[in-house]
């Protein structure tokens, strides 16, 4: 295992890059790796179906065809599941989701899910209300990581994001807000590049998969500031969980399971009140000195809006695999955002904290995943700049 070269605190944040990879290593990620094992956390309700508001001319979300059918693994055909035994065609290619890499599987227990309140979240865009077209998906049957999604339909999410909602910084005239909004999108558009880095297709025809220390290289660690985006995202998702410990620890994560159960809630109290944490980091991330100027109120409003169009345009993401987790963790980080700017987590006002269901999966599950991504890059980062010839 190689240090890299990341040192000093990571901006905007109140701990040093050191001690996050060592809280990260040592503490965070195999609490988080087993959090997300249990039943409360592995399934996520959600809307697959692509219902894009915004390019209606857009063939690849419209055409029902290219969903995924749904059934149990063991009926999941044989043609969707070993690629090399079909001849791809350039439709392929047109419709991701043909791939199988990007599909989604449904199977799951529905017994392990039930609902909770249904309380708004000003930051995102989800109806959250349930209806026919609303699915179960198991996560651990659908991991993050590449699936072929590329070409001009990633690109024109990707772009949507950063120019029209969420401008690119350095621009003198951003304020520490909308930087901050712009540092988590980053952050998290790293994670998944560095998820598609360590879960790569190597070989087609061979359906093996590995790590792609190249692509690291190129998407990410090329750009230093992607990676302080992540660490930041990292300690800014941390820090709304930690603050929200006292309803955490008396949320419901009753599914029908007790001994699993009485796990998830363990391993949540664990972290939540956790001693090293902290000391070593008490305070990942200093909410109370954003929205303080006299626009601020106007501000938050301004960025909250950017933020639900960043959530809507999910909906336009034309891989479903990509869909799944762009959306779980765009709501993730709407969660973190509710937890940090829009309740009192105190109680002290009338807008108590409360969390739907969905969102508490969301955001341990986004956790987890930029867990992983600050592990893989601070393990694989030394190796990888060592071969594409970083420093
Ligand atoms: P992209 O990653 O598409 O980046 C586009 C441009 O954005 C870059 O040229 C650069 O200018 C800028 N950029 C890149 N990274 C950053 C950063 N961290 N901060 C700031 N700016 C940046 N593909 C998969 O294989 N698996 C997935 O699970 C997956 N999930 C996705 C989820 C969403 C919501 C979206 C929009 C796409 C997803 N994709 C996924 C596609 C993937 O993100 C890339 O778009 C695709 O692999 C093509 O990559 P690219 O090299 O063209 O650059």
């Amino acid at each position: 295992k190689g240090t890299h070269k990341y040192s000093g605190v990571v901006e905007d944040c109140c701990c040093e890059y050191e001690t996050v990879d060592h809280l990260n290593e040592d503490l965070l990620h195999p609490l988080l790796q087993e959090l997300v094992k249990t039943p409360f956390f592995r399934y996520f309700k959600v809307k697959l179906w692509c219902d894009c508001p915004f390019w209606l001319d857009d063939g690849m979300c419209r055409l029902r065809d290219c969903s995924v059918c749904e059934c149990p693994e063991n009926e999941f055909p044989e043609s969707l599941k070993h690629p090399s035994h079909r001849v791809l065609s350039s439709d392929d290619l047109m419709c991701q989701e043909g791939k199988p890499q990007a599909a989604v599987d449904r199977t799951l227990d529905k017994n392990t899910f039930r609902g909770w309140s249904e309380t708004d979240n000003p930051w995102t865009n989800d109806d959250e209300t349930d209806n026919a077209e609303m699915t179960y998906v198991n996560l651990l049957l659908n991991p993050e990581r590449y699936t072929g999604y590329s070409g001009p339909s990633a690109r024109r999410i990707w772009d949507a994001i950063y120019s029209e909602n969420c401008p690119k910084y350095p621009s003198k005239e951003l304020c520490q807000e909308e930087r901050i909004l712009y540092k988590l999108i980053s952050g998290l558009h790293s994670s998944i590049s560095v998820h598609i880095a360590s879960d790569y297709l190597l070989d087609e025809a061979t359906n093996t998969w590995g790590q792609n220390l190249t692509l690291l290289y190129d998407r990410v660690l090329k750009y230093p500031d992607r990676v302080r985006n992540l660490y930041f995202t990292f300690l800014f998702v941390l820090r709304a969980v930690t603050k929200a410990a006292d309803y955490l620890e008396h949320a419901d994560y009753r599914t029908g399971n007790p001994d699993e159960d009485l796990k998830a809630h363990s391993l949540m109290r664990q972290l939540l009140y956790n001693p090293t944490l902290q000391s070593a980091c008490p305070i990942p991330f200093d909410e109370a000195k954003l929205w303080k100027g006299q626009s601020g109120p106007e501000l938050k409003q301004r960025i909250q809006k950017q933020f639900r169009n960043i959530s809507a345009i999910m909906d336009c993401v034309g891989c479903e695999k990509c869909r799944l987790w762009g959306k779980l963790q765009v709501l993730g980080l709407g969660t973190a955002l509710k937890i940090l700017f829009s309740v009192d987590v105190q109680e002290q006002s009338g807008h108590a904290l409360q969390l739907q269901r969905n969102e508490l999966i969301a955001l341990m599950n986004l956790l987890n995943r930029l867990s992983e991504s600050v592990k893989f890059v601070r393990e694989m980062g030394p190796t990888a700049e060592a071969i594409c010839g970083g420093d």
